[in-house]
């Protein structure tokens, strides 16, 4: 473990010479005032401050490993959901593991000898994903540190800490004050108003709602939010295609749905994925905000346990987060034509309903649209997006957004689960952001069009 002093100023050697990477560790009281006089001679207190929001911390992955499985059979299957330890990234719990697909799990330094032995016995293929998870997560925020001193919060090209994000929003929505109108519609249980961007040229269009970050370490799909806010502000008078979606739409944008859980991913533990709420009698922190909304509450595709990454929470709605969206959204029906939930990872357009085999009503209705996405997608970088009803391409959940959505009445809705397929996982590098900007933004193009002719049929 490195103490603070030393994490610091290894930080700045690294600045100096990327070569050198380190990892931090230590929390530590009256951070600033060391910091401060130790780097007196730095040329900037800025540089200060980015270096101390990468030593605050935290849950230490050097030597983890994301190991890919290819089970074949029943009996593999049973084997590798009783292996000890692991996280599960995709699919996202262990009843979920089949012969169909791939699973990639990570594993704590000390147990991968031991699961590779047992894998090797078991004749189960795998294949290392992740070598280092700790040295991944650190080459994650090179360009951010390659940055320092300079100002970050309109840089679209890193990943942003929840009080950047915020500062954006506040300062983006002044800078366009006749397009957005940016409005509190929550607070979250630690305190942090939650704020929605409504951008619009006439009140009486029909609206997309797009959100970002239910899920924390999901890093990507924050990063995506800001970037497609800035194209379709910056395109509205000089792009014709947002001019006209523009001028047709209302966006509803929500970047942060879940700041809380985003920022302990920032300070505490890269791979938290929760809220961060904590009830009497659970032994852990944390509910899925995606297994808590009003859509076959409790059902298959979501845990009870309070330890377990997919908890469903004490009731539905439990958690601050999740019922300002639902009421935001149930206060909007009629006008909200079609919903989008960014997520990673795995390239998939994931449609209604999630909870049940049972064909939606109106699944040629989401297919089409889903097509039409995936479509634009692989033409702006090539990159194949697959799309199907959850509960057959993916896996079954209960209580998602998107289903919620759909079952009180948004015609169209889907969870969209960016990039990759299980290269960088969750801890995809900055130089993804701008791609994956690009072609996601074609998607929702072909979305917002759907909105537009959902609007022109409704009955
Ligand atoms: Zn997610």
């Amino acid at each position: 473990m490195l103490g603070m002093k030393e994490c610091i100023a290894n930080r700045y050697e690294a600045l100096k010479s990327p070569a050198k990477d380190n990892v931090c560790h230590d929390r530590n009281g009256g951070i600033q005032g060391i910091q401060v006089t130790m780097f007196a001679r730095l040329k900037t207190v800025s540089i200060i401050v980015l270096l101390s929001s990468q030593c605050l911390s935290k849950k230490d992955f050097s030597g983890d490993q994301v190991i890919t499985i290819y089970p074949t059979t029943e009996k593999q299957v049973a084997f590798i959901r009783g292996l000890p330890e692991a996280d599960y990234w995709n699919p996202k719990y262990a009843d979920e593991i089949s012969t169909e697909q791939k699973a990639d799990v990570r594993f704590p330094r000390q147990a991968i000898d031991q699961v590779e032995k047992s894998l090797d016995a078991e004749e189960i293929s795998y294949k290392v994903m992740i070598e280092d998870v700790q040295l991944a997560m650190n080459n994650q925020l090179k360009g951010r540190m390659a940055r320092a001193g300079r100002e970050l919060v309109h840089d679209y090209n890193v990943y942003h800490t929840v009080e950047e994000i915020e500062q954006w929003m506040a300062d983006i929505s002044a800078e366009y004050s006749d397009l957005v109108t940016y409005e509190q519609i929550g607070v979250s249980t630690e305190g942090r108003n939650m704020h929605m961007m409504k951008i619009s040229t006439n009140r009486n269009n029909p609206a997309i709602l797009i959100d970002c970050t239910f899920h924390a370490r999901e890093w990507i799909s924050p990063a995506f939010c800001q970037c497609f806010t800035r194209n379709l502000l910056e395109g509205y008078g000089t792009d014709p295609l947002f001019t006209k979606q523009l001028d047709s739409l209302t966006y509803y944008i929500i970047p942060l749905i879940n700041p809380d859980g985003y920022k302990y991913s920032w300070d505490e533990n890269r791979l938290w994925r929760k809220t961060r709420s904590k009830y009497e009698g659970d032994a852990c922190f944390g509910t899925d905000p995606n297994r808590n909304c009003d859509a076959n509450y409790g059902g298959e595709g979501s845990s009870n346990v309070s330890c377990a990454n997919t908890y469903r929470g004490p009731f539905v709605e439990s958690e601050p987060e999740v019922k300002a969206f639902a009421d935001f959204t149930r206060s909007h029906l009629g006008e909200i034509m079609t919903y989008v939930s960014i997520h990673s990872y795995s390239q998939l357009v994931v449609l209604p309903r999630s909870y049940t085999s049972v064909p939606t009503p109106t699944i040629d209705v989401l297919m089409k649209y889903a097509k039409q996405a995936v479509d634009e997608i692989y033409r702006v970088h090539g990159t194949v997006y697959t799309y199907g009803q959850g509960s057959s391409s993916l896996y079954f959940v209960s209580g998602g957004s998107k289903d919620f959505a759909y079952d009180i009445g948004i015609p169209w809705t889907c969870t969209l689960e960016l990039r990759d397929t299980g290269e960088y996982g969750f801890l995809l590098p900055e130089d993804q952001i701008e791609p994956v900007c690009v072609e996601t933004t074609a998607a929702l193009r072909t979305l917002s069009d759907a909105a537009l002719e959902l609007w022109l049929n409704k009955s």
